[in-house]
């Protein structure tokens, strides 16, 4: 199997993993964090870079998988630049997120 085929089936397997995570984030977040952290591993191994997105499900801080409504909060911030305000529940960490 060709370089470029392995990171076109390792792209494919890490967006199966993350929606699997967000579906099983309300029934066993454990589970979903597994998934996620996987994802991340797959990526890393093959020297992928996550798409945006997908980079910011993951807290900066302690790099737990964060679902909006779950474990993360989310506010629009008062600034004049338009951005979230993103709380990861599990460790405090705030970060923004340029919208
Ligand atoms: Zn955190």
């Amino acid at each position: 199997m060709g370089k470029h085929q392995a990171k076109l089936l390792a792209q494919e397997r890490i967006l199966i993993l993350i929606r699997s995570a967000f579906q099983e984030i309300g029934n066993d977040y454990k589970l979903a964090n597994d998934q996620a952290q996987l994802a991340k591993k797959i990526a890393k191994r093959l020297r992928l870079k996550l798409p945006y997105d997908i980079r910011q499900l993951y807290c900066k801080k302690c790099k737990l998988f964060i679902c909006p409504g779950f474990n993360c909060r989310v506010r629009i911030g008062r600034s004049k630049i338009k951005a979230l305000r993103i709380t990861c529940l599990s460790c405090n960490n705030v970060y923004r997120k340029l919208i």
